[in-house]
């Protein structure tokens, strides 16, 4: 975080590579009103909106294309198959996976995460092993780790996090042992921003032979996301976060583990043979995706990535960073504002309180003046309690938000605090 007063050097937008004004017109929901005012939408953490693009690519699927994949001989069936596997490609393109049937669909990060959790937590964890996780966990990186501890008598272990925000790395360092099974880790805080050292971690939980999973939730709308260069075993995400559908995401793990882990959910598309008395199983990515997948949800993804590829994920990162460099700098110059998450690696997300007031009053009175934030605890309440808050202000930010839109804000909050502090 920029010291108090430090002069920043405010780029343009044009500067880092793309025009935000032009950009906000591919957005449709970003012209609505809310209580006759324009809406300002800093709720990008929660879901982000969706670009023409990616409408359309949903439309013309139901219009044009909408057929079951993976069963059928006829054209339909074949080109939606097709399209649905060009799609993982690009998924393994983008993150750069080694091989295509490392992708696994899933219905988000949170459904890729109890995958792994219960299918090699069945296959792997015992009784007395641990299993490590951190104290900034979404709670879907977090529950499901319990369930399978308490499920198999394992040990979940959590990796402190400091007055800044930052995982306490040197704690997790001896944290590690002969009895560690996973270690989970957010790669992005969606409540400090923090962009959490993961290849780091991966280097050391490596040393001991293992495997890390990567909560990508929230980093992968925001940074460049190498799989290999990381060296994680496992990363998950969610299409919605990244301007694609809801209820599609993606597993990513390593052949080496996806291999001997066993099924998650029976059903059609995950078997080869069945009879009554045994079933074995298809080859990879088949194996993890039981049922009729969300064909229009991976195509709608599919657009969302190609669209970010055009605008530039290294553009995006350069242009949030200046918007939420901008705002903080702001903030630190207010006395009854107070931020949580300074770590110098940070991203997109600003949580904060103001004195005396209530995160929910701020964030209901900011609702009326046409502005989305989130409120609460954002689904990490062990964090909202390691520093003794019921929860923050949430402002998070996408690259089609502008200064202007952060110098109303900063006026609306000026506003609150005289009405309610
Ligand atoms: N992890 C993090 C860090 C998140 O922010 C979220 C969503 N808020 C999730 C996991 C879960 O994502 P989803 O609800 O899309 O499965």
């Amino acid at each position: 975080m920029p010291a108090l007063n430090t002069p920043l050097n405010y780029r343009s937008e044009v500067e880092v590579g793309f025009d935000v004004l032009h950009i906000r017109h591919d957005f449709p929901l970003l012209d609505k009103t809310v209580y006759e005012r324009p809406l300002i939408y800093f709720d990008n953490a929660a879901t982000t909106q969706k670009p023409r693009q990616v409408i359309d690519r949903v439309t013309s699927y139901y219009k044009n294309e909408n057929c079951n994949i993976h069963r059928g001989v006829h054209f339909l069936s074949q080109h939606a198959t097709e399209s649905y596997e060009t799609a993982r490609r690009n998924v393994q393109a983008y993150i750069n996976a080694q091989h295509q049937h490392e992708i696994i669909f899933t219905k988000g990060a949170t459904e890729a995460i109890n995958l792994v959790a219960f299918s090699y937590g069945k296959a792997f964890i015992e009784e007395g092993d641990e299993i490590i996780i951190s104290a900034m966990e979404h709670h879907s990186n977090l529950v499901p780790w319990q369930m399978i501890a308490q499920e198999k008598g394992a040990v979940l272990r959590v990796i402190p996090v400091d007055d800044a925000g930052e995982l306490d790395m040197m704690t997790f360092k001896n944290m590690l042992n002969e009895r560690t099974r996973m270690v989970a880790v957010t790669h992005m805080s969606n409540v400090l921003g923090t962009i959490n050292p993961v290849k780091r971690i991966v280097e050391l939980s490596h040393n001991h032979d293992i495997p890390v999973l990567v909560d990508g939730a929230q980093a992968i709308p925001h940074q460049t996301v190498d799989v290999q260069e990381i060296g994680c075993d496992f990363y998950c995400f969610s299409g919605h976060k990244m301007y694609g559908p809801m209820g599609i995401g993606v597993l990513y793990g390593k052949d080496k583990y996806l291999r001997k882990m066993p099924p998650y959910q029976g059903g059609g598309e995950m078997i080869s043979e069945v009879s009554f008395e045994k079933t074995t199983y298809n080859e990879l990515p088949y194996k993890f995706e039981a049922g009729t997948p969300n064909v229009v949800g991976v195509l709608g993804m599919d657009a969302a990535i190609k669209y970010l590829g055009e605008i530039g994920i290294r553009n995006i990162y350069a242009y949030e960073k200046f918007l939420l460099d901008y705002i903080t700098v702001e903030f630190l110059n207010i006395p009854w504002i107070k931020i949580y998450g300074s770590s110098e690696m940070k991203s997109s997300v600003l949580s904060f309180n103001i004195d005396k007031v209530h995160p929910y009053d701020a964030g209901t009175l900011l609702d009326k003046m046409g502005i989305a934030v989130r409120t609460g605890h954002h689904c990490a309440q062990p964090l909202m309690e390691r520093y003794g808050i019921p929860g923050t202000i949430r402002a998070s930010f996408a690259f089609y938000n502008t200064r202007d839109e952060i110098d109303k804000f900063i006026d609306a909050i000026r506003q609150v605090k005289r009405m309610l502090g």
